[in-house]
Formats: structure tokens, C-alpha cells, sequence
């Protein structure tokens, strides 16, 4: 696929599914030259970067792990390679578990949740800054790069509320999410990136059955002021907007979509 320099590039990572691929069917419509990574669900994927490219936009799919270092590497290299210099980053890819207390959980659970949740998120924003940030200094990755950007990270009110008895684990990596949007976002704020956060309420994806409450959204509905649960396009409307110009004054935020819960 041939680079196009109009089109500004974006990586959602986890974009195949859920939230993030409703993130990249957006971008892509906003005009975004848009990389979609997912981890197992190839299918999911390609079949949405096919739907973007039929519709006249321009994807690509993208495997790795983003809690492996070599392979977050491997994702920055192949989207420079296949659509030049990073603009934007989503970092939307996130895992739960099934709910239970703290006093069951194990170090395994806990090492992959923080590793995908948290490391991940670490990783994807440290190759992103390296491609964005103004100062390129002797890391320069050439024509193109050093322009700034804007990295949105997909947090969760859950790092509000806790999520007591059913993943405190999770909620605590959201928290650090929540802090590293702060942190960093203060730290490249003159290098010419914004960094943001969204934290979706209860949103409508296959992460709740994926933890075991495939009724998640219909069982916590009476909880939530605006009596529903949230779509993953709602969620994707916010982040296009902390990514776009008009947002142009707007860094370390941690903007709420989750329906006044
Ligand atoms: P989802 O439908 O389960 O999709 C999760 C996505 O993350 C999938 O594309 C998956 O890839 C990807 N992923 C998982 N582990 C990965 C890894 N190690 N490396 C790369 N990609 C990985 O979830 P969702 O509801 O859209 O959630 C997206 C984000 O929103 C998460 O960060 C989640 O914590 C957050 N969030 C969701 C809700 C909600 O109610 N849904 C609320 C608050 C926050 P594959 O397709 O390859 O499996």
C-alpha cells in the first residue's frame, strides 16, 4: 500500500473489536489513514479493514501483543513502513477477568492484567512520542516525523468506582491509566502532543462476556443515571474528538462517558 501523506496516520490498538473498531470505522471517515491492531482476532481485523478500504479509506490490520515489547515494536515499525509518520494513537486494547475478590486473585492474573492494560498502554504511548514528539533530537525517524499529535488513552470509570467484588484489578490498572494520562500529558505538552484519556461507563461490547457477564450492561442499566447502557460509537465520538484540532487546547483530560454514572 503506497504511503499517503494527506491522510493523517492513526493506530488503535485493539481496533479489530468493540470500542476501538468503532474508533477506526470513525477515523477512518474523518479522513485518518488508520492501523488496526488486535491480538487473536485476525478476522475481525481484516474484515474491518476491507470494509474501510471498500468504502474508499485507506487500513490496515496489524497483529502483536501489546504487552510483549518486541511485538509493540514490530506494530510501529510495519505502520511506518505501510503508512508513514504516526499522527494519533487510541490506546484502546484492555482485558478483564472473571469478577471475583481480591482476596482470590493470583500473581498470574494480576501480571496479565497489568501487562496488558497498563504495560501495553506504557509501551504503545513511548513509541508513539518517539514518532510525534517535536524534539526528534538523535532518535529523528526522518521526513514526516517530529510533527506532534495526539494520544488518546481508553481508561474506565471503573478507576473511580473501584469495581469492589468484581475486578479491583482491573479498576487499579484504569487508575494508573488514569495517571499516566496526567504524567505524560504534562511531561510532551511543549513537544507538541496532547495526551487524553475517555472512561467509558458501561458500554455494550463483548469485553462483559468475555468476564463472564455476558448481561452486564442489562443488569447494571437501573445503576445508571440515563437509565442505559452506552453504544461503543458514543465512546468513539469523544475520542475522535480529543484527536482532532478542535481540541486543540485540551490535554490531560479524563473526559466521563458513562452516561452520569
Ligand atoms: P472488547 O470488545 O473485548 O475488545 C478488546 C480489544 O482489545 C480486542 O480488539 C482485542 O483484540 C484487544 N486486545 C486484548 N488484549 C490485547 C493485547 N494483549 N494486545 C492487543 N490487543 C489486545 O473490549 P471493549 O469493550 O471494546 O474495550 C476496549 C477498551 O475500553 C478496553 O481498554 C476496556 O478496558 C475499555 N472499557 C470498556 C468498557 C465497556 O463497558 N465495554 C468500559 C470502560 C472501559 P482481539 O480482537 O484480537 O481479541
Amino acid at each position: 500500500m503506497t504511503p499517503s501523506p494527506a491522510r493523517p496516520v492513526l493506530l488503535v490498538t485493539g481496533g479489530g473489536r468493540g470500542i476501538g473498531a468503532a474508533t477506526a470505522r470513525l477515523a477512518a471517515q474523518r479522513g485518518y489513514a488508520v492501523a488496526i491492531n488486535y491480538a487473536h482476532q485476525a478476522a475481525a481485523a481484516e474484515r474491518l479493514a476491507a470494509d474501510i478500504q471498500a468504502q474508499g479509506g485507506q487500513a490496515i490490520a496489524v497483529q502483536a501483543d501489546v504487552s510483549d515489547e518486541a511485538q509493540v515494536v514490530r506494530l510501529f515499525t510495519t505502520v511506518d513502513a505501510q503508512l508513514g509518520p504516526l499522527r494519533a494513537l487510541v490506546n484502546n486494547a484492555g482485558v478483564v477477568d472473571v469478577t471475583t475478590r481480591v482476596d482470590n486473585m493470583d500473581a498470574a492474573r494480576l501480571q496479565r492484567m497489568f501487562s496488558v492494560n497498563v504495560i501495553g498502554s506504557f509501551l504503545c504511548a513511548r513509541e508513539a512520542v518517539r514518532r510525534m514528539g517535536t524534539r526528534q533530537g538523535e532518535r529523528n525517524f526522518g521526513p514526516g516525523y517530529g510533527q506532534g499529535g495526539a494520544i488518546v488513552n481508553v481508561s474506565s470509570a471503573a478507576s473511580r468506582l473501584g469495581s469492589p467484588g468484581q475486578y479491583v484489578d482491573y479498576a487499579a490498572s484504569k487508575g494508573a491509566i488514569d495517571t499516566m494520562t496526567i504524567g505524560l500529558a504534562k511531561e510532551v505538552a511543549d513537544e507538541g502532543i496532547r495526551v487524553n484519556a475517555v472512561r467509558p461507563g458501561v458500554i455494550d461490547t463483548e469485553i462483559h462476556a468475555s468476564g463472564g457477564l455476558p448481561d452486564r450492561v442489562r443488569d447494571l442499566t437501573a445503576g445508571i443515571p440515563m437509565q442505559r447502557g452506552g453504544t461503543a460509537e458514543e465512546v468513539a465520538q469523544a475520542i475522535l474528538w480529543l484527536l482532532s484540532p478542535e481540541a486543540s487546547y485540551t490535554t490531560m483530560a479524563l473526559v466521563d462517558v458513562a452516561g452520569g454514572r
